[in-house]
């Protein structure tokens, strides 16, 4: 029960109806005797937010639940401040009945009624708001340090400046110690790999001009030995300028080398031939379909030269596998230097060798065959047996280049070539 007797009669009235409405209010309210400090009136939530009955609360003081104000001198200046404005607002601590503080937003407003002055406060809790503010730094400390252990390392960088902030776990990532890096956003840019800064600056400069949600690249950034590092690098706009400008961005690195490497491996691995790192039968198979294509939409000859060595199993049984295997790595090696770049040089199988040569006619592709022959011969001079190749050519032309019958005419060639002696080229006929 409100103690409505301090209150004008038609107020004590009505009070049980508002009583109702002002009982459900998430915030405290309270009716105050500017003069004396009593609490004439408030709400359910006053007195149960602080763990008390409204008895408790009811005609005390209102600096009896106050941790900061004490005694009239200090109400009384209180007091002058409210009547001085038309809210006036304070942030205080509330003490609860168990001992704990609670902390308040508190509005308070006055005004007249029936010739008598009133206070009305308004307090809200805001015990969690502060908690966080307060908090803020420590928490951001322990984010802070809680990403550096997930990732490589964090970057923080303050646009407007160009200051840009290296953790130390990302300058250990670079070989770089602690006070190394100047923290300069040219430090990290000048160590970008020359073939990759377009992308990254573009892509940077996408999500600073906001076409992009977060900046996220994957490049090679130099290290302090000059090595070149594989990272995948994402940040995003944490802080914008009044004029909507960034102003700050954060991120992480992440070291990638060995995922790249990978990755590189693979790559290798599904289109060259491990021994001798040249094509292999699969890159072949698609590079001259390719090139046939082309070929024929522009009208061009697509030569192509079967290469085998000769007695290549003698080579094996006398030398053993290991240096059977040297050989075919070295012949792998005088053929590909014997071809213009733009040929493709595969090894077809075991100790066979397919020349790609587009715009290429017969006759030229005979003379490539040569060259290779003639290579090999070099390169492999003063072996014991000696190792020589075979050729056979074949070169197709015009608007259906039959890719089956290419390779068939190359390899009948070359059996010619082997029948008729070996170490030696031979054109397929009408090619
Ligand atoms: P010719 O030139 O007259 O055709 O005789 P050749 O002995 O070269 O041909 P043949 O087909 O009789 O033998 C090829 C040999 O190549 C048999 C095989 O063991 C060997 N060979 C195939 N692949 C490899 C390889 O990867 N490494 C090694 N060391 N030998 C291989
Ligand atoms: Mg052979
Ligand atoms: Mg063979």
């Amino acid at each position: 029960m409100s103690k409505a007797e301090h209150l004008p009669p038609y107020i004590g009235a009505c009070l049980p109806v508002a009583e109702v409405l002002f009982d459900q209010l998430a915030d405290a309210v309270y009716l105050i005797d500017p003069d004396s400090s009593r609490i004439v009136w408030c709400n359910r939530k006053a007195w149960e937010s602080l763990g008390l009955t409204r008895e408790d609360v009811l005609d005390q003081s209102v600096l009896s639940l106050q941790m900061d104000v004490h005694g009239l001198p200090q109400w009384s200046e209180i007091a002058a401040a409210i009547r001085s404005t038309d809210c006036f607002r304070f942030i205080g601590r509330h003490r609860h009945q168990q001992g704990h503080e609670v902390a308040v937003e508190i509005n308070t407003t006055h005004f007249e009624l029936d010739g008598r002055s009133y206070f009305l406060s308004v307090a809200r809790d805001i015990t969690r708001r502060v908690a966080q503010d307060t908090n803020a730094p420590h928490r951001e400390k322990q984010l802070w340090f809680a990403l550096n252990e997930a990732s490589d390392g964090l970057w923080d960088w303050e646009v407007p400046t160009g200051v840009l902030f290296f953790s130390p776990q990302l300058k250990r990532m670079l070989g770089y110690g602690p006070d190394e890096m100047a923290p300069v956003l040219e430090t990290w840019s000048d160590n970008v790999h020359p073939d990759d800064v377009p992308v990254v600056m573009a892509v940077l400069q996408e999500h600073l001009q906001g076409k992009r949600s977060r900046y996220e690249a994957e490049y090679r950034i130099r290290n302090r030995n000059g090595h070149y590092i594989w990272v995948h690098d994402r940040g995003r706009v944490c802080e914008y300028g009044p004029d909507g400008q960034p102003v700050r961005v954060v991120g992480m690195v992440q070291d990638i080398s060995t995922r790249k490497q990978m990755e590189l491996q693979l790559q290798a691995l599904a289109s060259s031939d491990t021994l001798t790192g040249l094509a292999n039968r699969h890159q072949g198979t698609t590079f001259l379909k390719s090139q046939s294509e082309l070929c024929q939409r522009l009208g061009l000859p697509l030569g192509l030269a079967f290469i085998d060595i000769d007695n290549f199993k003698a080579i094996n049984d006398v030398f053993g596998h290991l240096a059977g295997d040297r050989v075919l790595q070295q012949v792998g090696q005088a053929v590909k230097g014997a071809v213009r770049g733009s040929d493709l040089v595969c090894r077809w199988g075991g100790e066979e060798f397919i020349v790609i040569a587009p715009n290429t006619s017969a006759e030229q592709m005979s003379l490539v065959a040569e060259k290779v022959r003639l290579a090999v011969l070099h390169d492999m001079a003063g072996q014991r047996p000696p190792v020589t190749v075979s050729a056979g050519v074949a070169s197709a032309a015009g608007r259906a280049i039959d890719l089956n019958a290419l390779m068939a005419s190359a390899d009948s060639a070359l059996y010619r070539a082997k029948d008729n002696g070996r170490n030696r080229v031979e054109l397929a006929p009408g090619a």
